[in-house]
């Protein structure tokens, strides 16, 4: 592998994309060479944008032979930079946004990987079915970087993850051959799962070029609901009686500090207050069924129960979809907040729910006997035990003495996370980002074979080489 792609290799790509297949254009690489937040850039000699499966195996294939390392693109929202070249061919699949099927017998949506989250929610929308799948880059996020980083969001407690959601996927492996995995079968016992694979790969075992995804019934009853807490052990408790009182129609379980509240309330136009107590802690509940009234009145029970339990503070349930559409917004605006009020170090881990309230406690008095006056800002998906654990400055920090510091917060951080049998990952992957931190909590055992089974695969490391093991 070498990443001064040779002039030939560049003639012989640029030959098979043809026309408007690819660019050397600076403009036109611009805004793919850097996340959107600023924090990765990167180069690339040519911008392969492949229309078809057999055109992304031409460019797989010639780069195999010519040990020609690719980075795949999709939306470039991902967090951790996976998606960002260093000197690498850019293979973005934004022409391959094509529907291929979608229908109610199967509940199955086939599309290619450049068709965006939110089109395939029109997709499904269209047939009278919906794919759960829900989170704040919908408009952007490809089904191709959703399959490849595992997504989440914020459905994930009653639907899972894009693992539990993807039927087939098609892709070409770093040889250039294709693999046609297309399959609707919800039941396929015969042997390794080589999508299972592919998901969550991060663009290292090949290019998902298409994938076949499990549709749902539109739930006609959801209600959404904000609740003020005094703790995060209140919250857990919460959410064990949220999922008995609804019967397991609990979409999200969305926890958010004060700090994230008065963060939204202040940088993100158009922002109210959504308890006016003000509690310590925000539960932002979303219930949907398939009969009419239930989602209404299984929440309505749910907090009542919850106030006589002294669980629940204050609450108040949204009358209005306008209103829906406020109280998730304060959620989704988290991080949008959080860029205004200045530098972060952001974690996104996972511990088992019932340990969210004391990795809360332990890492919050371990950054703040380090670091005082740092502000925790912690939100996440409770029911998937997902925290995104953000720090940011004494009020009026300095960013940059704040950003020096980020890998050794992460490190105190990470190292609670894996004493309480967590993940220092629980969905954005490991990119170029955490890599390399993540084989200190891997055991060799377990890196020795996932470097086999990449080995295996893609023996001159081709594809996304800085990233994974
Ligand atoms: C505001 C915001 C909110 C977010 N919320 C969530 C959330 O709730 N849950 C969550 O899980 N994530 C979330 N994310 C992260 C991000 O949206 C997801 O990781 C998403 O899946 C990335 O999709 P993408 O198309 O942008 O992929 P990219 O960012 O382009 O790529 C991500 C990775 O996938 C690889 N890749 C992309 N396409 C392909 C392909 N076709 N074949 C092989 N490899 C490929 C890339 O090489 C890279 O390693 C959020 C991001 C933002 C900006």
């Amino acid at each position: 592998m070498t990443l001064a792609v040779p002039a030939d290799v560049i003639s012989r790509l640029k030959a098979v994309l043809g026309e408007g297949g690819w660019s050397q254009d600076p403009e036109r690489l611009a805004p793919k060479l850097v996340e959107w937040r600023d924090r990765w850039s990167g180069t690339t000699p040519l911008l392969a944008l492949p229309r078809s499966t057999a055109q992304v195996a031409a460019v797989v294939g010639i780069c195999a032979e010519s040990g020609t390392a690719i980075t795949p693109q999709g939306g470039n929202t991902g967090l951790v930079g996976g998606q960002i070249p260093d000197g690498e061919i850019l293979l973005s699949l934004e022409r391959m946004r094509a529907v291929r099927e979608v229908g109610v017998a199967n509940d199955v949506l086939v599309a290619e990987a450049g068709l965006t989250l939110a089109e395939a929610h029109d997709a499904a929308a269209a047939v009278g079915r919906r794919f759960p799948l829900g989170l704040a880059s919908e408009g952007s996020a490809t089904l191709g970087g959703l399959v490849s980083t595992n997504a989440g969001g914020v459905a994930v407690l009653r639907y899972g993850t894009m693992r539990q959601l993807v039927l087939g996927l098609e892709a070409v492996l770093p040889n250039g051959e294709v693999w046609n995995g297309l399959k609707h079968l919800r039941k396929d016992n015969t042997g390794y799962d080589l999508k299972q694979l592919l998901i969550g790969a991060e663009g290292t075992l090949g290019v998902v070029t298409a994938a076949a995804l499990k549709l749902f019934p539109v739930l006609v009853s959801r209600a959404v609901a904000f609740a003020g807490v005094a703790s995060p052990a209140a919250a857990v408790t919460l959410l064990a009686r949220a999922k008995e009182e609804t019967g397991g129609a609990v979409e999200s379980f969305e926890l958010i500090g004060r700090l994230g509240i008065e963060l939204a309330l202040r940088h993100i136009p158009g922002s109210r207050e959504p308890l006016e107590s003000r509690p310590p802690w925000y539960v932002l509940i979303e219930v949907a069924s398939g009969e009419p009234g239930a989602a209404e009145a299984g929440l309505e029970r749910l907090l009542e129960g919850g106030f006589e339990a002294g669980l629940v503070l204050d609450a108040s349930i949204a009358q209005t979809g306008e209103q829906a559409k406020a109280f998730w917004a304060l959620r989704e605006n988290q991080s949008a907040a959080q860029k205004v009020e200045g530098a972060a170090w952001k974690h996104d881990i996972s511990v088992p729910v019932s340990r969210i309230p004391e990795f809360l406690e332990t890492a919050g008095k371990a950054l703040t006997a380090k670091w005082p006056g740092v502000r925790i800002d912690a939100f996440g998906h409770v029911g998937d035990g997902n925290i995104h654990y953000d720090v940011l400055s004494a009020p009026g920090g300095d960013p940059a003495a704040h950003t020096a510091l980020r890998e050794a917060a992460a490190l105190v951080v990470h190292d609670i996370v894996a004493s309480l049998g967590g993940s220092i990952s629980a969905e954005h992957g490991l990119g170029t980002m955490k890599t390399a931190e993540a084989l200190a909590y891997k055991s060799p055992v377990e890196v020795a074979a996932l470097r086999a089974v990449r080995a295996a695969l893609d023996p001159k490391r081709i594809m996304n080489p800085r990233v994974l093991f």
